[in-house]
């Protein structure tokens, strides 16, 4: 057991909706465990310029509800100097923390172990991204919300694409990783999910093009905005090739990361922040707490860092037996 008087804590990288009831959980856990906690505004660049503010059980009602982040959200380049990192650590020794709680992806988790390495500061980080791309957990918060909006735009831009029989290129967050793409093309019955994992798809594609063409069949092409320069640089090379096509493209953008949280992320993150604190009154830091086959798992944040997590071959499968088309190998 560690006694811990003092906790910080702050969201960082892309906002997600379910930080809020993250930070919830976190506060409130803290405050029954006796403990004073402080918000950081603005990730890693609060921590630098001493931005912070005092929570309490009270400060962080009615916020389960809303998408966003409270304690707001920053990229800070500077952190990832010695600089940063020594500023960062001068605020936390002025507040007298004695651990961090960071909410974000895999890049404030590099930050977050970056303190660790170099003073021995306990930190334990919480997955908080649409892109569930973090290796170590099988879900990240904001993941669930993120698909549900995505699902709705599609049923609506699918109605207007089969009445004008038209192809319809949707893309979709994920430079890096396609797990949006692939779940929420899954989950909208689309015609191909290219997914930027794989190199060089497009021949695959165009030939699922060329038997749409014979067939006369409007179709939705679900594409992560990492792929082939993202739908408007694919639509183009396709509608040279197929002048016959109708061809749209609608990119989403950040209506995928905003909206109300959905039941899921509010649980998913009630149930992280509540075993984050757990987890640093145990003694256990440099950890991500995340779900394994379900259950709250811990996994050391070097560890998450460094690896890669991969698209669920299973869920390839599926895809596959129910009719869509992913150009893998
Ligand atoms: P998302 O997945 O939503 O983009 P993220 O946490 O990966 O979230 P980043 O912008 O990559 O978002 O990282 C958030 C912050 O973490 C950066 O602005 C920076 O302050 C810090 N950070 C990122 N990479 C490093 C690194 N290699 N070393 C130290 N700090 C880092």
């Amino acid at each position: 057991m560690t006694t811990i008087k003092r906790l910080g804590v702050l969201t960082s990288g892309g906002d997600a909706p379910g930080m809020n009831a993250a930070i919830r959980a976190v506060t409130r856990t803290a405050v029954n465990n006796n403990m004073e906690v402080l918000g950081i505004i603005g990730g890693y660049q609060g921590l630098i310029d001493d931005n912070i503010i005092p929570l309490d059980s009270y400060s962080v009602r009615g916020i389960i509800q809303r998408g966003g982040t409270m304690l707001l959200s920053a990229r800070c380049a500077i952190f990832k100097t010695e600089e940063g990192l020594a500023k960062a650590m001068q605020t936390i020794r002025k507040r007298q923390m004695d651990a961090l709680v960071v909410i974000g992806g895999d890049g404030t988790f590099r930050g977050a172990n970056d303190l660790i390495q170099h003073y021995h500061f306990p930190v334990i980080g919480i997955p908080g991204t649409i892109d569930n791309d973090i290796y170590g957990t099988e879900y990240t918060i904001g993941y669930d919300t993120c698909l549900n909006t995505v699902v709705d735009a599609v049923d609506k831009i699918r109605d207007t694409g089969s009445s004008h029989n038209r192809i319809f290129f949707v893309e979709v967050m994920g430079h890096e990783s396609g797990f949006v793409a692939m779940n929420s093309g899954m989950a909208c019955g689309a015609e191909i999910i290219m997914v930027p994992e794989q190199k060089n798809q497009m021949e695959k594609v165009r030939s699922f093009l060329a038997e749409r063409a014979r067939l006369n069949k409007s179709s939705m092409i679900m594409v992560a905005e990492g792929v082939e320069g993202g739908a408007m640089a694919i639509a183009e090379k396709v509608k040279q090739e197929f002048p016959q096509f109708d061809i749209r493209v609608s990119v989403l953008g950040y209506i995928q990361r905003g909206g109300s949280p959905s039941s899921k992320d509010r649980i998913a993150a009630s149930e992280l922040g509540v075993a984050a604190v757990n987890a640093l009154i145990e003694g256990k830091y440099g950890m991500m707490v995340g779900y394994e086959r379900n259950c709250i798992h811990l996994e050391p944040l070097e560890k998450a860092v460094k690896m890669h997590k991969h698209i669920n071959a299973d869920i390839i499968k599926v895809a596959e037996s129910i009719g869509t088309f992913t150009p893998l190998d």
